[in-house]
Parts: structure tokens; C-alpha cells; sequence
């Protein structure tokens, strides 16, 4: 539980510094931080953690060797020579209690037809409680609470008892690979906090994710005599439908699954994007369709390939054609693990006393059916990954949003939860 006194002088400084919060994640939410785009947005976090008199590395992807590391996910269709990630270290002078690694991405995900939205994808447009905006939920508003969290501290005049680093990375929403980054470049610490917008619950565990593209080839002929040649488009169909049923089947044993025997359905299987053919008379010669598909923690990642490989060969098997061209599968993105949060560690006892501290309630746990960066600290790097963060709407839907009074609170959380694991020191305070 935390100390009513500090408690009061954080809700002070956050209450102080709201106005400028708010501002500060309408600037965010303007980047549209796309893959491949984050530069402008990773430039500008850097300028603003260094002008908070932190220690920053901004460098990229590219600058850390890590092809050869197991968690490294294969990357296409970017560029990682622009890939900025930031890392800023708060450096307490004596290490009187534990380090953190505060992180969170940056990285958005397309926002689709643009008319679709009430108003603009990067306006970050507020209305009653709620902020507007691509990214404004998933999970820039979790990276203001963060940094804002920080400043409450120094506003309240106190600072963290020991090493705190400040991360903004990208790369969650396709391999993982910055968060890998940031690790393979040595930054580790006692427990590591992602503020992704859980709803305040933690996130016990989640599934992991695999990308594939499936290239499927055709015999293009006149669709005069469609029948003498195959259709790539209508094979790939086949291809996914078969998919389909192999996650049912995935379901199936998911039923008596230690963690996730109560979630219905946790394994998803989505086929994200699709191109192919070339002519509106001709069948068409070749066909990709990007998928992604969940498996449970535990599964192995190879034997999760083998069943994605395994489906694809039986849906093509009866085919001359494909029997002879069998469809490539090639692993375009996340190969990323389940996790589970092992209950009962101190950093999550900490973070729940920090919860009820300021939301008077339990602490509730959740399982996501969407993977997020913990994996890479709880289950390769040996430290608690803790994912909590605030609440909003629609994650990679039209319309997303953030809730704003949530956020606030979200902030004194991880203010306070800064200074219960940490420890805190009295400094003068500044705004
Ligand atoms: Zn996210």
C-alpha cells in the first residue's frame, strides 16, 4: 500500500501537470506513426525526454545485431536502417532500491478508409472524456502516463531510488523486434512496466502470434476456357479455409489449457491482406495473402509452423496443379511466444497495491488473444513483465479512442508504483 503522503503530493503533481499531459499526447497522437514512419514521432519523444535532463539513446534497429537471437522475428516490407528507438535513463546517484524499464510503442497500425472515421485519424479531436485518434488507445495514451508519471515525481520533488529507463519503441505491432532491441543493447533492469491499455487489470498472459504469407500460383488462361487452367485466387481460398479449420481444431484443445481453458476461442486466425491477379479475364496466375494466426503458451513455436505448413499442404493436395507448384509459406512477421505472468511476484504485489491505492478495488487479471512486448522480459530476460495500462476503445478499429479521466488516474498508478518499487529520494522539486 502506498504512503498516504507521497500518494497525496503525486495526485497533486499529476492534477498540476494535466493540462500539459493531455496537450502532450494530442501532439503525439498527430504522428502517424505508421511502420516504417516513426522516425518524426521517435525524433521528437527523444528531443523531449533529453529536454527533461534525461540520458537518451536514440538509435535503430539496425545499429544492434540480433538476427542470430532466437526471440528475433524475420522482418519484410520495412527497413530497419529507420526503425528510431528511444531509450532514456533516469540515473538515481546511489541504488537504494530496484530498477524499472518503463516501455511502450509507438508504432500504429493503418487506419484504413479515412471516411470511415468521425473525425480525422490524427485529429486528435476531444470530446466529453474522450480523445480521438489512431494510436490514442493502443498505446500512445499508455506512453503519456508513463513519461507524465515520471514528471509527477520530479514536480512532487522526489526522484526514484534507483535506475529508471524510459522506453518508446516500435516494432510491437508486427515482430517485436525493438523491444528485442532494447534488451539485446543491454538495457535490463528488476521489472519491466508496458502501460498498454489493459483496462487497469493485468495482463496474466497472453497468446502468442505467428505471420505467414501464403504465395499461391495459378495457370492463367482465357476465362473462355477457365476450365483448362486454375485460378490462384479461388486455391488461396481454399488454402484459408483450411486454416480456419485448423484453429477450430487448435480451440478444441485449448478447452483444457492450464490458462486459457475459459476463454472461448483464444486462437485467432486472420487473413490481414490479400493481392493477386492481373487481369479481370484471366484467371489469375498468383495470389499472397498475409495471415496471422494465434497458439497458446507452451506450444512450441516450430510445432505451431508445422500445423500452419501441415494445413496448407492438405488443402492443395488434391489439386494437380498445386501438387506439382505447391504454394510457398513464407514467415513474414511475429514469431512471437505465449507468456504467462507467473502469479505472486513482488513487482505485481507492488503494482496491485499501487492499483487499490488509487482505484480503492483489487486489482483484476485478464488473458489477452493478442500478444504484446512482456514476452521478452518475463520469459527470455528474467524479470517480471507487467502489462497495465489505462482504458480506452477501439485498437485498430475506425473510431479509437482514449479515456481521458482513466488516463489520469492510470498515471498516479505508475507514479506511484514508481515510487513504491524504486524507492524515492526527496529533490527539490521543478515543474
Ligand atoms: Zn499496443
Amino acid at each position: 500500500m502506498a504512503d498516504a503522503e507521497i500518494l497525496a503530493r503525486l495526485e497533486q503533481a499529476i492534477e498540476a501537470n494535466w493540462a500539459r499531459q493531455v496537450a502532450w499526447l494530442q501532439t503525439l497522437v498527430r504522428f502517424p506513426s505508421l511502420r516504417g514512419e516513426e522516425g518524426p514521432c521517435q525524433d521528437w519523444i527523444a528531443r523531449e525526454f533529453a529536454g527533461r535532463g534525461w540520458s537518451v539513446d536514440r538509435y535503430m534497429i539496425a545499429d544492434v545485431p540480433m538476427t542470430h537471437l532466437p526471440q528475433y522475428s524475420p522482418m519484410v516490407d520495412t527497413d530497419y536502417e529507420r526503425a528510431v528507438q528511444v531509450v532514456a535513463t533516469v540515473r538515481a546517484p546511489e541504488q537504494k532500491g530496484r530498477s524499472l524499464i518503463l516501455q511502450g510503442h509507438v508504432d500504429v497500425v493503418p487506419e484504413g478508409p479515412a471516411e470511415m472515421w468521425t473525425f480525422p485519424p490524427y485529429d486528435p479531436v476531444i470530446k466529453d472524456d474522450w480523445m480521438n485518434g489512431r494510436g490514442a488507445h493502443d498505446m500512445k495514451q499508455g506512453v503519456s502516463a508513463m513519461v507524465f508519471a515520471m514528471d509527477a515525481l520530479r514536480s512532487a520533488g522526489l526522484a526514484p531510488a534507483a535506475d529508471v529507463y524510459v522506453e518508446t519503441v516500435t516494432e510491437e505491432e508486427s515482430t517485436g523486434n525493438g523491444a528485442l532491441s532494447t534488451l539485446a543493447r543491454g538495457y535490463l533492469a528488476d521489472a519491466c512496466l508496458i502501460p498498454e491499455p489493459s483496462g487497469n487489470t493485468i495482463t496474466r498472459g497472453h497468446v502468442g502470434v505467428m505471420w505467414f504469407r501464403v504465395r499461391v500460383r495459378g495457370v492463367p488462361v482465357h476465362v473462355a476456357v477457365a476450365q483448362s487452367g486454375t485460378n490462384a485466387i479461388m486455391s488461396a481460398y481454399a488454402i484459408l479455409r483450411e486454416l480456419y479449420a485448423l484453429t477450430a481444431e487448435i480451440n478444441e484443445t485449448a478447452k483444457s489449457h492450464a490458462w486459457f481453458k475459459d476463454v472461448a476461442d483464444p486462437v485467432k486466425f486472420n487473413p490481414g491482406k490479400i493481392r493477386g491477379g492481373d487481369w479481370a479475364s484471366s484467371t489469375p496466375a498468383w495470389c499472397e495473402v498475409d495471415c496471422r494466426i494465434g497458439l497458446l503458451p507452451g506450444t512450441p513455436l516450430e510445432q505451431a509452423r508445422r500445423q500452419v505448413l501441415d494445413a496448407v499442404a492438405r488443402a492443395t493436395r488434391s489439386d494437380a496443379f498445386l501438387a506439382n507448384n505447391p504454394p510457398e509459406v513464407v514467415w513474414t512477421g511475429f514469431q512471437a511466444d505465449g507468456y504467462i505472468l507467473e502469479p505472486d511476484s513482488e513487482a505485481e504485489r507492488v503494482l496491485a497495491g499501487a492499483h487499490h491505492s488509487v482505484f480503492g478495488t483489487e486489482m483484476k487479471a485478464r488473458l489477452g488473444t493478442g500478444v504484446n512486448d512482456t514476452r521478452f522480459y518475463g520469459l527470455y530476460f528474467g524479470m517480471p513483465g507487467l502489462c497495465y495500462g489505462p482504458k480506452g476503445e477501439g485498437a485498430h478499429a475506425f473510431d479509437e479512442r482514449a479515456h481521458l479521466p482513466t488516463l489520469k488516474r492510470t498515471t498516479l498508478t505508475i507514479a506511484t508504483f514508481i515510487a513504491d518499487w524504486c524507492g524515492v529520494r526527496e529533490i527539490a522539486a521543478s515543474a
